[in-house]
């Protein structure tokens, strides 16, 4: 069959299945204590070692080392490939695998690739531009009076953009697949179409297009496998708004992405709690302090998604959110407006226990 069967699917069915019952349909199981024992059908032998764990899902021979989940015995037993076993298992649960929607899953994958690609090339651009650009001056002064040390700056690959209005589109972009590519990715602007008839149409197709991002210290959001997917930017010169985020895209859901929390995993594999703040500054400036577990929303109210995000980062943990006594109900124009010091932090707190999520389950509405 062709596609893509989504991953959602394979959780759902792998929740619904019992490893016991396809085993068993195949080779005769002895209850032996909490587990299932059998001669293994994968080698020869005359005393049982082959056992199926119904609480881990899963079956290991101990002679021959054979051992996987369901889908992985059914491709094993049956000599079918992966997809294949998947159809056997959903027909024996009564489910179907959603054939169109994988083929528009591996249309989206691709078309999702390109922009992942486009971001990490522009992410690598404004970096350079932050070390070698020569009006790069006023942004590193700028992190430099906010007391943002190299690493850190590193650590987030934090980067600059420079003032004009085509400079990431003369370096990423040449030619109009690649341009409606930057724009898709939120990355450049469309110009309003000024009507027909105008007698200048020799720089027609160049001219569509600027920079989304000019003159500003800029941000990449990195999304939980660390690739970047849209870009944070905090003016240096007089243009508005102060902080300007990339639009909605195909691969940049504000209400579902929390900034940091990619570097704070990476920082520490087995976070417990997670502060979050308001703005990319209040991140860098933790982090600059060595507090690498707060993560920033992305101009919005903090959401049940975000919550979500973030503990599903996480199978076990708690969530420690903590909210600005002046800016509640404000969005990011207070975020780096606030001054330093115990003043910006107010004493309420709220511990949120984390469940573990059975594989499958994107509801909020169970915690
Ligand atoms: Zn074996």
């Amino acid at each position: 069959m062709a596609g893509l069967i989504p991953q959602t699917f394979i959780d759902d069915l792998l929740s619904r299945a019992d490893i016991v019952d396809v085993v068993d349909k195949r080779v005769t199981l002895k209850k032996s204590g909490k587990n299932y024992s059998a001669c293994c059908p994968f080698h020869k032998e005359k005393t049982p070692s082959f056992s199926v764990q119904p609480e881990r899902q899963f079956y290991y021979c101990f002679g021959c080392g054979a051992g996987g989940n369901a889908i992985g015995f059914i491709m094993n037993f049956d000599q079918v490939d992966f997809p294949q076993a998947v159809e056997s298992l959903a027909r024996d649960n009564g489910m179907e695998v959603p054939r169109e929607e994988s083929a528009a899953a591996t249309r989206r994958q691709s078309e999702n690739s390109k922009l992942f690609e486009v971001l990490e090339e522009a992410s690598k651009f404004y970096c350079n531009q932050l070390r070698h650009h020569e009006q790069r001056k006023s942004a590193v002064d700028y992190l430099k009076s906010r007391g943002v040390s190299g690493e850190v700056a590193r650590d987030f690959s934090i980067g600059y953009a420079p003032p004009g209005w085509d400079n990431l589109l003369k370096a990423t972009a040449d030619g109009a697949s690649a341009q409606q590519t930057l724009l898709k990715a939120g990355l450049v602007v469309e110009k309003e179409s000024r009507g027909s008839g105008s007698g200048d149409n020799a720089n027609a197709e160049e001219t569509r297009y600027y920079d989304r991002f000019r003159h500003r210290i800029i941000f990449p959001i990195r999304d939980s496998r660390g690739r970047t997917i849209a870009f944070g930017g905090r003016v240096l010169g007089d243009d508005k708004p102060k902080y300007l985020n990339s639009p909605e895209t195909p691969v940049f859901h504000k209400g579902a992405e929390l900034y940091g929390l990619f570097e704070a995993k990476k920082s520490n594999n087995k976070l417990k709690r997670i502060l979050i703040v308001e703005g990319y500054m209040d991140v860098i400036a933790l982090a600059q302090m060595g507090i690498r577990n707060s993560v920033a929303t992305l101009g919005t109210a903090t959401s049940d998604r975000h919550l979500t995000t973030t503990l599903s980062s996480r199978s076990r943990g708690s969530v420690l959110l903590r909210w600005r006594q002046c800016g509640q109900n404000r969005g990011m124009e207070s975020a780096g407006g606030q001054p330093a010091g115990d003043a910006r932090w107010p004493s309420g707190e709220v511990f949120i226990p984390a469940r573990r999520r059975r594989p499958g389950h994107t509801g909020t509405q169970d915690w």
